[in-house]
């Protein structure tokens, strides 16, 4: 198994700052509740949030609609939900990788019926390739080209999230 470096740790250590000065800016003189979506996304909210200047509270919630392999089941399981009511409160979901957005889509509807006093999204990577429910992405890192890729919080069968950069992951026989 072959890991091609395909975002370098200073490269995203670099975006995650200007995505968190945006956020800064947008939420100025507002509290912000972050939900951070596991497991994939726990490395990102963690060097987003280091970056935040408003008062911030910091959940995690749990849900997935990929199974082991590289393909998606298109199916969602909320696995752990979050504790808090999230009413009046403006919230930000932070995500690790919009697919097909499948995930977002139903998290997005599942948080809005919360009544919050808005909703909105930052995603670390972006594949328009493989879009089939439009999610408005409202802080993205990266787009990326259709590639399955791990690191930096993504896996493949659970390995490989501690990588502190975003590699291509390529099964041992293929070039
Ligand atoms: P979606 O519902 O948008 O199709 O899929 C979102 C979830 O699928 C992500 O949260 C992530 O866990 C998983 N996923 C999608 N693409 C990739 C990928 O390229 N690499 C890894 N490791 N996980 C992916």
């Amino acid at each position: 198994m072959a890991i091609d470096i395909y975002l370098s740790q200073e490269k995203i250590q670099s975006r995650i700052l200007e995505l968190a000065q945006e956020i800064n800016k947008d939420y100025a003189d507002k509290s912000l509740h972050i939900i951070g979506i596991l497991n994939g996304a726990f490395m990102f909210t963690a060097d987003l949030v280091r970056h935040l200047t408003m008062p911030v509270t910091l959940e995690f919630m749990s849900a997935s609609s990929y199974g082991d392999g590289t393909v998606s089941t298109g199916e969602l399981k909320i696995n752990l939900d979050i504790k808090s009511d999230i009413r009046s409160k403006h919230v930000l979901i932070v995500e690790d990788i919009v697919d097909t957005g499948l995930t977002l889509t139903v998290l997005k509807k599942n948080l809005g019926n919360r009544k919050p006093a808005s909703l909105k999204l930052a995603s670390f990577l972006f594949k328009p390739a493989r879009l089939e429910h439009k999610v408005d992405i409202d802080y993205l890192a990266f787009e990326i080209e259709d590639h399955f890729v791990i690191g930096y919080g993504l896996d493949y069968a659970g390995r490989y999230r501690e990588l502190p950069y975003v590699g291509i992951y390529r099964p041992e026989g293929d070039a």
